[in-house]
């Protein structure tokens, strides 16, 4: 077996969050044909293999020293929009906002929507199991993969599930690779469930926030009132400051932050009662104006990091309870008072997953601190990542809380998975789950 007619490249790289890649080879594969050679060219020579989709990463997920990357950028056709079925069938380097744009011609989209979603790969939003400003309504990819096309370590390719809503034939080995950061096979197509387009007004609703609790109790009074927002987004003042220092966005910088929730017209009035009184000013948007600001949003950690100007830039993703968002707010605010440090905040405030980014110059003082962010989530009953996943940032802390919460056989039954799947630790090795685990030395 050799590469013999692929394309292929020798140099480094460097993802979004500045982790640096520095593989002996960068093939690009074609088709699922290229994927399977250039898996079976790894295994025999026992080089560690890791897929690359289009490297936003926020974990060091796609790092790797001497390894091949599997680039599969160029595998980017939309093989099929099925209208009746209501599925769409693509290869997995489509860039996700393309793919909704030509959704959204034929009446559909694919809600889950990371704020990445400009620069992502569909098949890297599928193996993170990625989430983004609308999983408040709509769930994650983990709610919207049907079915997938993978090459196993083995170099066989096999299809999962179906591209049906209902199918119980099987443990479900899709869910399995939602997810699996790229560990346990290499995704080559995907089955993506869609969905209408909303058919009511929706208008979005920019409150300037007095304080960051006054975001969370906004958000309790709005699970209160049984309202289900499009999104619920928060943006604290420094993320606002960045947003207007490196994007223009000519918005005004509250103390308190803003929160922008978008909910279709009927419950206006229900988010208005809860929004005024916790705020000091509040702006409604529709169409294009709305859009604007969504797209702000979306941008809020590109601007972000021109802030952090080469500093080390952590980006957290825990999880808390959305009843424990009040006390998670109020921490956050001790903690950067106890390290002397700002540590600007964006938010899916809504489903309780908040995105603390710590920008320090000192190595050992922003490890201390991320840390202990993720531990003041997972002793709340919350999780370390909500949608960013592991990679090699988060192996200690994800070791911490699956110890804690689901104990150290749970831990083991997951290397087992591992091996099972890529028995000679071909796969994106030393990360996520058998990094986790090793690190306890659990055989
Ligand atoms: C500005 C910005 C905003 C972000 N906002 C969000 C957000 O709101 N929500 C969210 O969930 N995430 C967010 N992210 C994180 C990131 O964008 C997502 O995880 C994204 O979906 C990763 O896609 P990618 O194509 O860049 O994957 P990559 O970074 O290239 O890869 C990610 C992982 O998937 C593996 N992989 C990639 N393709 C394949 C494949 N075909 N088969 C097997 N493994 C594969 C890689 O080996 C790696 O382990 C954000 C990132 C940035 C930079």
């Amino acid at each position: 077996m050799d590469l013999e007619g692929l394309e292929v490249e020798e140099r480094e790289r460097e993802d979004f969050a500045g982790y640096k890649l520095r593989p002996t080879l960068i093939v690009y594969a074609r088709s699922e044909e290229d994927v399977v050679r250039v898996v079976k060219y790894a295994r025999e020579r026992r080089i560690p293999l890791v897929p690359w989709g289009a490297g936003t990463s926020l974990t060091g997920a796609t790092s790797c020293e001497g390894c091949i990357l599997l680039d599969l950028s160029k595998m980017d056709k939309i093989l099929e929009i099925n209208d009746v079925d209501w599925y769409v069938r693509v290869q997995p380097g489509v860039n996700l906002a393309r793919l909704n744009e030509e959704l959204e011609r034929k009446g559909f989209f694919l809600p889950p929507d990371p704020a990445s979603s400009f620069l992502c790969s569909v098949g890297g939003a599928v193996v993170e199991g990625s989430g983004g400003m609308r999983a408040v309504k709509y769930g994650s990819f983990k709610e919207w993969v049907l079915a997938v096309r993978v090459v196993l370590a083995d170099g066989t390719a096999v299809k999962l599930g179906e591209p049906l809503r209902k199918n119980r034939a099987g443990y479900d080995l899709v869910h399995l690779m939602v997810g699996s950061e790229g560990t346990l096979g290499v995704l080559t197509e995907a089955w993506l469930r869609i969905t209408p387009l909303p058919r009511k007004k929706v208008i979005t609703v920019m409150a300037f926030l007095r304080d960051s609790e006054a975001a969370a109790n906004v958000i309790l009074g709005l699970r209160k009132a049984r309202v289900l927002p499009e999104f619920s987004e928060y943006m604290d003042v420094d993320v606002i400051k960045a947003l207007n220092r490196h994007l223009s966005a000519g918005l005004k910088e509250s103390e308190g932050g803003v929160l922008l929730i978008a909910v279709e017209e009927d419950q206006l009035d229900d988010v208005l009662n809860v929004v005024k009184v916790n705020s000091q000013e509040l702006v409604m948007a529709e169409g294009e104006e709305a859009e604007k600001l969504y797209s702000l949003r979306a941008q809020a950690a590109i601007a972000l990091k021109a802030e952090a100007a080469g500093a080390k830039f952590l980006a957290e993703d825990v999880v808390v309870p959305v009843s424990k968002l009040p006390e998670a707010m109020m921490k956050l605010k001790q903690m950067e008072t106890k390290y002397g440090v700002r540590m600007p905040v964006i938010a899916h405030i809504g489903d309780g997953n908040l995105h603390p980014n710590i920008m320090v110059r000192e190595d050992a003082s922003a490890t201390q601190l991320f840390e202990e962010v993720a531990r003041m989530a997972v002793e709340m009953g919350g999780s370390v990542t909500g949608e960013h996943g592991v990679g090699v940032q988060k192996v200690n802390v994800m070791r911490e809380q699956v110890l804690r919460s689901n104990g150290e056989r749970v831990l083991s039954l997951m290397l087992g998975i591992k091996r099972l799947f890529d028995p000679e630790g071909i796969l994106n090795p030393g990360k996520y789950v058998e990094a986790a685990a090793a690190s306890r030395r659990l055989t």
